[in-house]
C-alpha cells in the first residue's frame, strides 16, 4: 500500500514533467526515428552511455540494458512514465524510490539520446547546458550556460555524461543548429 501510495505521488509529479517532454516529441519524431538512422544512433549513444556509467551502482548492466530499450521505446511511443516504473517494480526485488530513479534516470538517457541524434543528423556540434531552478548539484551549477562539444561530455561527480542524462539530473541542452548551408 505505501509503494501504491508513493506511486501516485511520483506518478502525479512525473507525469508533469513528461508530458511537457512528450509535447516535444512529436509524432514527427516518431517518423524520423522509424524511417532514418536516427533510432539506430540514439540507441548505439544509450549503449555508450551505459558503457561510461558502467560503475553506477543502479542496476546489474544487463538489467540497466533491458530497461533502458523499454525507457526508449516509451519516450518515442509517448507512453506513460508509470508503465516503466510499474515494469521495473515488477521484475525486481527494488523499492519505490530506487524505481523511480532508475525509471527517471533511463528515460533522461533516452531522451537526451534522441536529441543528440537528432542534433547530429543535422550537423549540430554541441548544446549549450541549461540548468533551472534551485536544488541543481554544485558540479552541475559550474556547467551552467557553457558550450558542450557532443563529443565530449563532460565528467561531473566522476559520471560522464550529457546534461540530463546523468542520474536524476534535470539539466538540458539547448541544441546548436547550424545555419543551413547556402
Ligand atoms: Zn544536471
Amino acid at each position: 500500500m505505501v509503494a501504491n501510495k508513493m506511486f501516485a505521488q511520483v506518478e502525479k509529479e512525473e507525469w508533469n514533467q513528461w508530458k511537457s517532454v512528450s509535447e516535444e516529441i512529436s509524432v514527427g519524431l516518431r517518423d524520423v526515428v522509424g524511417n532514418t538512422p536516427v533510432g539506430q544512433v540514439a540507441q548505439d549513444i544509450v549503449y555508450r552511455q551505459i558503457q561510461l556509467m558502467k560503475s553506477l551502482p543502479l542496476e546489474a548492466s544487463d538489467r540497466v540494458m533491458e530497461i533502458q530499450q523499454r525507457a526508449m521505446q516509451a519516450v518515442i511511443n509517448g507512453e506513460r512514465p508509470d508503465q516503466l516504473y510499474e515494469e521495473i517494480m515488477a521484475s525486481g526485488k527494488v523499492a519505490a524510490s530506487r524505481a523511480q530513479l532508475i525509471a527517471r534516470t533511463e528515460i533522461g538517457r533516452a531522451t537526451g539520446a534522441l536529441t543528440q541524434a537528432r542534433a547530429l543528423a543535422v550537423g549540430s556540434e554541441g548544446y549549450w547546458w541549461r540548468i533551472e531552478g534551485a536544488g541543481t548539484r554544485p558540479s552541475h551549477r559550474k556547467m551552467k550556460d557553457k558550450f558542450v562539444r557532443w563529443d565530449n561530455p563532460p565528467t561531473l561527480d566522476s559520471m560522464t555524461g550529457h546534461a540530463g542524462c546523468l542520474p536524476n539530473c534535470k539539466c538540458w541542452p539547448e541544441v546548436h543548429i547550424p545555419e543551413p548551408r547556402k
